[in-house]
């Protein structure tokens, strides 16, 4: 992060939007910041942006976006009710893995939108989102249909599969609905 510690949200997104920490800043576009409601109840937390995401500025915008609005609205939730970021703010070249010193560069900005936003959960979608978030390197398939929580709020995680896997992997949609579906039963205890 830069020298001020608790920015507020319109110099986040503007750190953000100048950021040039790592390499990644070289090949992007544009960063991507996040989109949503400022004042979300849930966040969802993905990857890094891919090529329609560079090129628009919002996350989730291709198909695999279209496939999350689908899961959203399963729940109830439109898109612009929760906020969506990712672990990476720029595109990795040819969609290739976060490199970790990319997520350290990265990730004090991510700390500080949950913080502003203040969410009563976050839903990782994917390994990747999982395992940064959560700093752990248990495999994705043992993190789901579990509540972990994330930093001083304790904000309540769940897991479940990226849905760019579940289009490649139609059959483990019913895997995700059961993740959602526990999602939404840890949403109502921590707001309760
Ligand atoms: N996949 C992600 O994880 N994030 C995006 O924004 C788009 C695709």
């Amino acid at each position: 992060m830069t020298a001020d510690p608790a920015p507020d949200w319109d110099t986040l997104a503007a750190t953000v939007a100048a950021c040039e920490r790592c390499e990644l800043h070289q090949g992007r576009t544009q960063t991507v910041f996040g989109v949503g409601a400022r004042r979300a109840r849930w966040m969802v937390i993905g990857e890094a942006p891919g090529q329609e995401e560079d090129r628009t500025g919002e996350p989730f915008v291709g198909r695999a976006g279209q496939l999350l609005n689908s899961m959203l609205e399963a729940l109830g939730m439109r898109r612009n009710e929760v906020y969506i970021a990712n672990i990476l703010k720029c595109r990795p070249p040819n969609n290739r893995d976060p490199k970790p010193g990319e997520v350290s560069c990265c990730e004090g900005y991510l700390a500080r939108q949950i913080e502003l936003i203040g969410p009563q959960i976050m839903l990782c979608v994917g390994r990747i989102a999982a395992q940064n978030l959560l700093k752990t390197q248990t495999p994705i398939g043992k993190l789901r249909g579990q509540r972990f929580s994330y930093g001083p709020q304790q904000v309540p995680v769940v897991v479940t599969y990226h849905p760019a896997y579940l289009l490649r992997t139609p059959a483990e949609k019913r895997r995700a609905w059961q993740d959602l579906l526990f999602a939404r039963r840890v949403f109502e205890d921590a707001s309760a």
